[in-house]
């Protein structure tokens, strides 16, 4: 696929890797819609275990790539939520009048023993994780089917492993890959591409906010900071050594772009933590 002139939608774009995957696309001439929680969606999404991005860090995105000569929209969305996604999808066509690459990005994580993990944050990822990609893909097909194009889901190591603490977002972002390789099998006949990429451990708020002050990596790895435990952590289990960034996720997701022969694979960019 040629990138100059198509609209990509990228969800979770405010920040973190979806915005560097956001930042690329439009580096390459895409027209992207930026996707994120906002306020109303934001405080329909409940009270979360670390804070999730403001209409604020969406609209800096917005503004931050239209300065490196970029075009894009800034929406506000809530995956989880099927109205939210067919109003971006409507949205994203009245402004471009085309879907041709929807990255679902979107997530979240918390983590935790399972013996006491709350059914109510097992679902919230659930319906994030899984049912976002579900919810706003189908929202999309209607106009992807008659045109064709590309679906990413972001998925992690964590599908392709199991990690303790971990079970319900592994579990999330095992069914993640799944429904990549269910969705690539069925839309091939509309010539839709689906992949997922499968980042290990980036310096993003996920784990800043979140991972780097869990109980277990606290115990095992435990520092000052919050980004010292982090790369403590990169440096005791990433056989590469170093951290992954988001512009690496966006590297990965040009090449899928690109790689028209590719669907139905699970891109690992993890420096070796697993190597699947
Ligand atoms: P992040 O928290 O910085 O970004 C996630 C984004 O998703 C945020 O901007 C958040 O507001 C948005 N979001 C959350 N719930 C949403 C909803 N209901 N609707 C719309 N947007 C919503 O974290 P990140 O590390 O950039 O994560 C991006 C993706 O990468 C996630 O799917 C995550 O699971 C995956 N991932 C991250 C890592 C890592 O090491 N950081 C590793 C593997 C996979």
């Amino acid at each position: 696929m040629e990138i100059q002139g198509k609209t990509v939608i990228v969800t979770g774009a405010a920040r973190g890797i979806g915005r560097g995957i956001a930042e690329a696309f439009a580096r390459d001439g895409a027209s992207v819609v930026l996707a994120d929680l906002g306020a109303v969606a934001g405080e329909r999404a409940g009270p979360w275990n670390y804070k999730l991005a403001t209409l604020g860090d969406l609209a800096t995105t917005a503004v931050d790539i239209r300065e490196q000569g970029g075009t894009c929209l800034a929406l506000e969305v809530d995956v989880s939520d099927r109205a939210s996604c067919q109003s971006l999808v409507k949205q994203s066509l009245e402004a471009f009048g085309g879907i041709d690459v929807l990255v679902n990005n979107a997530g979240v994580i918390q983590s935790g023993p399972l013996v006491d993990f709350a059914e109510s944050d097992w679902d919230r990822i659930f319906a994030v994780n899984v049912k976002g990609i579900f919810l706003l893909s189908q929202a999309a097909l209607p106009h992807m089917q008659a045109n064709g194009g590309l679906i990413i889901n972001i998925a992690s190591v964590a599908g392709k492993q199991g990690f303790p603490d971990m079970g319900a977002y592994c579990a999330s972002k095992f069914a993640a890959i799944s429904l990549t390789q269910s969705m690539a099998a069925e839309l091939a006949e509309f010539d839709i591409r689906v992949n997922a990429i499968c980042p290990g451990n980036v310096d993003t708020s996920m784990w800043f906010d979140h991972l780097s002050k869990s109980e277990r990596q606290q115990r095992l790895y435990g520092t000052d900071t919050v980004e010292d435990t982090f790369r403590a952590v990169v440096g005791a289990t990433i056989p590469l050594g170093r951290e992954q960034s988001p512009a690496d996720m966006a590297e990965a997701a040009l090449y899928l772009a690109r790689a028209d022969n590719v669907t139905g694979i699970a891109l690992t960019v993890a420096g070796g933590i697993v190597m699947n």
